[in-house]
């Protein structure tokens, strides 16, 4: 039996769909981010990234990259197994007191990723809660679909957002079902941000339990950056918020926070968590230092709030298509799965930009996009020149432009 044939038709199938997805091969350089090598198939390059989800830079930042130097010189590298065979590492005690602390909640858990947090922590929540029926917002992300898939229980999904229709269903489902309301706070394709304070009525009111996924939102919303609950005043009204360490936090790792005894449950049944070695002491050391400095400081948020407003400003002046989005995501509409991977293509190759080109699947097809995320740390001469690079793509592909703004008499 030819088994290739069964994987070269696959390859062939995105193919023909253009969906077959390119990796640039990167090095960051630390301590000038968003600078980076790109190391093309013609040699290496200087490029500036415009697509990293590492938002506040912190992957660089002296503390936290001092931390995980410190750590695996003093401990070692690997944690050793998992926590039921080779208990906790005193570096991840440490972590989840002070992500139980950001989110004002008893206790928190700690996982290999943000995916594996939401896959097996919303299907261990849902098993334990006997007939439990999980009402989910059209737009969670795949992590959070796995999980429900995985819990096996009955779902429903709301309209994106629509309250109305989650209050609909929360009636449907009569006072005596348990029922648990799955969302993200901040959806990071389009920039927009659930009604958390509404869904937390809706929720008491009908008496549902609350999951919410703040991966997009925690460190760089909130006073502390404990996310959009934080800034919303809600994060007390929330039942489970879950969050990652990998992009604001510019390290590794997931995790749930809430009630000491739910926290206590999921540690005790999920096999996503019992199953897999844990993170190891340098990464957990590292996120800490990146959690505790965004605590106290507001110098990030704040200025990343100031070049995400800059941008979105910048190019819907030079006529681009920016699409309206809450917060510090820069959608750039394309439309077309071909047109846009051409852009990433020409941005890179001719301005030394990357950008990487958001298609279906994670984004619906006939809404292609480029997803632009400036950093604190991207400066207005970076942002003139993104604009002026994005000019020459968008006419070279024949894109539509807005009508400029007139100039004000
Ligand atoms: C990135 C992402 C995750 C997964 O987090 P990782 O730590 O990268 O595994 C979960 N939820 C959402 C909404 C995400 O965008």
């Amino acid at each position: 039996m030819d088994y290739s044939q069964f994987f070269n038709a696959a390859l062939n199938r995105l193919h023909d769909e253009r969906r077959y997805r390119v990796f640039a091969d990167l090095e960051r350089i630390a301590g000038r981010f968003p600078h980076a090598t790109w190391h093309s198939p013609k040699g290496s390059r200087n490029v500036v990234i415009w697509c990293s989800n590492d938002y506040l830079g912190m992957g660089q930042h002296p503390k936290v990259v001092g931390a995980m130097v410190e750590t695996a010189t003093r401990v070692g590298t690997g944690a050793g197994g998992t926590r039921n065979i080779a208990g906790t590492h005193h570096p991840l005690v440490a972590l989840e007191a002070e992500l139980a602390d950001l989110h004002g909640k008893q206790a928190s858990l700690l996982f290999t990723s943000g995916y594996v947090s939401n896959q097996t922590g919303i299907s261990t929540l849902a098993k334990l809660i006997p007939n439990c029926l999980i009402l989910s917002d059209a737009l969670n992300h795949n992590s959070m679909i796995e999980g429900v898939r995985q819990a096996g229980c009955e779902r429903q999904i709301f309209r994106h957002n629509d309250v109305a229709h989650l209050e609909e269903l929360l009636i449907a489902a009569g006072p005596d079902r348990p029922k648990l309301i799955i969302c993200e706070s901040l959806y990071s394709m389009d920039g927009d941000v659930a009604p958390l304070g509404k869904i937390c009525d809706l929720a008491e009111k009908y008496g549902a339990m609350t999951y919410v996924d703040e991966v997009h939102a925690v460190g760089m919303y909130g006073p502390r950056g404990g996310g959009i609950a934080e800034r919303d005043g809600v994060m007390h009204r929330i039942d489970i918020v879950e969050g990652t360490l990998a992009k604001a936090f510019g390290c590794l790792g997931g995790y749930i926070a809430g009630k000491a005894e739910v926290i206590d449950a999921v540690r005790s049944y999920a096999p996503g968590f019992i199953f897999t070695t844990a993170l190891p002491p340098a990464i957990c050391s590292a996120a800490t230092a990146a959690i505790r400095h965004l605590k106290t400081s507001s110098w990030e948020r704040e200025r990343h709030q100031d070049r995400a407003a800059r941008t979105k400003a910048i190019l819907t002046a030079a006529g681009l298509p920016v699409m309206s989005s809450d917060t510090h995501i820069v959608p750039l509409f394309v439309g077309d799965p071909e047109k846009c991977k051409r852009a990433s293509d020409l941005l890179l190759e001719d301005h030394g930009i990357y950008i990487q080109p958001i298609n279906y699947p994670t984004v619906a097809k006939g809404t292609e996009r480029l997803r632009i995320t400036p950093s604190p740390y991207h400066d207005d001469g970076l942002i003139d020149a993104l604009a002026e690079a994005l000019l020459q793509v968008w006419d070279r592909l024949g894109l539509p432009l807005h009508q400029k703004p007139l100039a004000a008499e």
